[in-house]
């Protein structure tokens, strides 16, 4: 039997998963999450064998958590770290952000399967993951990646022509330029298919977590940029699709629950029984339209800075990490959030990803950039009263 350690056990992917581990009756061997409160010390509670990790413990709480838990406690990143290195374990990583990278190559060098929901680890950190993906087993998680997978299970990587990510547009797939500028918070964070936290919800509806997705793609399948393509499909039941040089396409299909994709990285290359709701296809309509590149410049920065390579990927993830906090807060409108990340792009100091030092540096100098250019931005709207 195969035992799993889950980094973000408190998030929506961690928590979908431990529900998957205690289903599939795969032992848990470890729990971590950022902070050390009552959620992750529930879980403690609940998975009473597994090691208890947090990466930004708050003080005042480890001393209870020690009474509690004893030496189970681990505090740090370099807790995650060791607990994503224990040997013959499935690591799943649901931290969120940048923060996730150096576990995904820790599991990876130890030759774990790493089951990745952090696509940030491939987007700042590519070409070190991919290094260290030939110790290990490297199964993504985000759907749409889930669905590239298994649509090119059997296949030859020569005979890929290209692959076809689909993306539900978000709350704001239709409107204009215009529209957009006025977008608020709330609107931003309603999004039409899928439930998620509000980082990635924003970045649905600005279209970067598709262009992050881009660069995870291009990763994790090898293929250059020019063969990774985005199609807008509203009703999020086509998940990805492959086109094959004989013209030839193979589509993914499934309800908008990732407790597949989830299980499919626990299960691989086995499938298990689900209890998912299933759909009927004969009430469902497919469609499929291009993506408006001008109310969404968003995708095509992903791809100029995906093309650019080296740490430029690490900086377009920061500045929308920056821009989109500026936005929650209402600091900046909907559309600065691209502006700040152009910007950004524009100013950096481009190096090799040769060292995660190497891409924590570019992460650093990105959000300093970006925190000028939201300051900017604020000083220019005072000054010109609408
Ligand atoms: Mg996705």
């Amino acid at each position: 039997m195969r035992s799993v350690v889950v980094l973000g056990a408190t998030g929506s992917i961690g928590l979908q998963t431990l529900d998957a581990a205690e289903r599939l009756g795969l032992e848990v061997e470890g729990v971590a999450a950022r902070r050390s409160g009552e959620e992750l010390a529930g879980l403690a509670d609940r998975f009473p064998r597994a090691k208890v990790a947090a990466a930004d413990p708050d003080p005042s709480g480890i001393a209870l958590y020690e009474d509690l838990f004893g030496d189970r406690c681990g505090w740090g990143m370099e807790a995650l770290v060791e607990m994503a290195a224990r040997p013959g374990c499935i690591v799943v990583n649901g931290i969120v952000g940048a923060a996730g990278l150096e576990a995904s190559i820790a599991a990876l060098e130890a030759g774990n399967r790493l089951a990745l929901a952090n696509k940030e680890s491939l987007v700042v950190g590519g070409p070190l993951v991919m290094e260290a993906a030939g110790h290990g087993e490297l199964i993504p998680i985000d759907s749409e990646h889930s669905a590239l997978f298994q649509c090119l299970r059997g296949e030859q990587a020569s005979e890929v022509e290209r692959l076809l990510l689909t993306a539900s547009g978000g709350p704001f797939r239709g409107r204009g330029t215009d529209a957009l500028a006025g977008a608020g918070v709330e609107e931003a964070l309603s999004h039409p298919t899928w439930r998620m936290g509000p980082r990635i919800t924003i970045d649905s509806a600005t279209l970067v977590n598709k262009g992050l997705e881009v660069i995870e793609a291009h990763f994790l399948f090898g293929l250059p940029f020019d063969r990774v393509d985005v199609v807008i499909h509203p009703q999020s039941i086509v998940h990805s699709m492959v086109e094959f040089v004989d013209g030839s396409i193979k589509a993914h299909l499934g309800p908008a629950d990732m407790r597949i994709p989830i299980r499919y990285a626990l299960t691989y290359p086995d499938r298990a029984e689900a209890d998912v709701p299933r759909f009927d296809l004969t009430r469902t309509d497919l469609t499929f339209e291009p993506v408006d590149r001008e109310a969404f410049p968003a995708l095509d920065l992903a791809y100029a800075a995906g093309r650019g390579g080296g740490t430029l990927p690490a900086a377009f993830n920061a500045a929308d990490e920056a821009a989109v906090e500026a936005f929650l807060a209402g600091r900046i409108g909907f559309l600065d959030i691209p502006g700040v990340i152009a910007e950004v792009l524009e100013s950096h100091d481009r190096t090799e990803v040769t060292s995660t030092e190497a891409v924590f540096r570019a992460d650093r100098e990105a959000r300093a950039a970006a925190g000028e250019a939201v300051a900017r931005r604020m000083r220019g709207r005072k000054m010109t009263p609408s």
